[in-house]
């Protein structure tokens, strides 16, 4: 059984008509589903298959070709594959790793709104994503209670209306850019009817496992609105960026989104002075600044990827030996009832 609903993937939205389907939205739907093709495609020994499907039970895999195709075949611990791959370890309960580590359901007043922090929102976008990734906090996230139809948008949208001290909407899921550029064209286009709004932000993964979601019709919508235009991407390891990323990163700029990165420290992904620092590098080279690299939020699942805070604060005074101080991440926690993130 599949604990977490599997949001299904949006080929069309409710009411839309059907049109041609984006490139995308076609690697969205192709994307490997199956753990015994994944260990399949990557050339993986068998012994991997029994973790991989009992992980799968809890949180089914998903991987976008694009993605997988910038893992090396054969090596079970390539740090892309580490992200994606269930293990054994999934399913072995750890104390004090629960299924919503943030307490975000204390803090939706409204659906499809989550309200940690003053001046700003996040508002689920999306329940899907464009790849599963193991670490996620909100891997138990109720989705199928948290996604507003179009309808429900108003009473959200009433909510930002009616409170003047909000500045910023952040766009959020599962993946936002996982939703129909008509909807979210829709959603940013109520968004700029609020005066009191400047900000928009989108935290994504989309333009990193499928870069081609950066397409026109995106640009068109995103790069038109009024509001500041803010991306936080989520990468984690410097082999995640190829040349296809860098263009999306290209393209976003132009249209004059500013882009920030946010990775979460890792076990056995990134946690290496030199993993990090080379990510950092190539972050810059992608025109992209890293923000924050998050210790691992305790979500029931996740705990072999746990780096313990001492070694954490190590990793970040040897990283603060090798690079300029602007390409240096802040590394932070996120402590439910807090009112901004926490520096370790
Ligand atoms: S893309 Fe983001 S929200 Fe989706 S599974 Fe990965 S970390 Fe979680």
């Amino acid at each position: 059984m599949i604990t977490r609903s599997p949001a299904p993937l949006q080929r069309h939205d409710e009411g839309e008509p059907l049109t041609l389907q984006p490139a995308w939205q076609a690697q969205l739907a192709g994307a490997v589903r199956d753990p015994r093709e994944l260990c399949r495609r990557l050339g993986l020994d068998e012994r991997w298959l029994p973790g991989a499907e009992a992980g799968h039970e809890l949180f089914e895999v998903r991987v976008p070709e694009a993605f997988l195709s910038r893992m090396r075949p054969g090596d079970p611990h390539d740090p892309l594959l580490r992200q994606v791959l269930p293990l054994d370890e999934e399913v072995r309960p750890t104390p004090g790793y629960v299924a919503d580590p943030l307490e975000e359901a204390a803090h939706t007043p409204a659906k499809g709104l989550i309200h940690k922090y003053s001046g700003r929102v996040l508002l689920i976008a999306s329940p899907a994503c464009a790849v599963n990734c193991r670490y996620c906090f909100r891997r138990h996230f109720p989705y199928a209670e948290n996604s507003p139809s179009m309808a429900q948008w108003e009473a959200t949208l009433d909510t930002l209306r009616d409170d003047t001290t909000i500045h910023e909407a952040i766009l959020s899921g599962g993946d936002p850019l996982a939703a129909s550029d008509r909807r979210l064209a829709w959603l940013v286009a109520r968004l700029e009817e609020i005066p009191h709004l400047t900000r928009l932000r989108i935290h994504t993964r989309l333009p990193v496992v499928i870069p081609d979601r950066i397409d026109d019709t995106l640009l068109t919508w995103l790069g038109g609105t009024r509001l500041q235009k803010v991306m936080v991407l989520h990468i984690n390891h410097p082999h995640e960026i190829d040349d296809a990323v860098i263009a999306a990163c290209a393209r976003l700029r132009a249209a004059g989104v500013t882009l920030l990165n946010q990775s979460v420290l890792l076990r056995g992904v990134n946690d290496s002075v030199a993993a990090l620092a080379t990510l950092s590098e190539r972050l810059f080279e992608a025109g992209v600044l890293p923000y924050y690299l998050h210790v691992l939020d305790p979500v029931a699942g996740a705990a072999h990827f746990d780096v313990p805070d001492d070694e954490a604060r190590e990793l970040v005074a040897g990283l603060r030996e090798l690079l300029p101080g602007f390409l240096m991440p802040r590394l932070v926690r996120e402590i439910p009832g807090e009112g901004s993130k926490t520096p370790l």
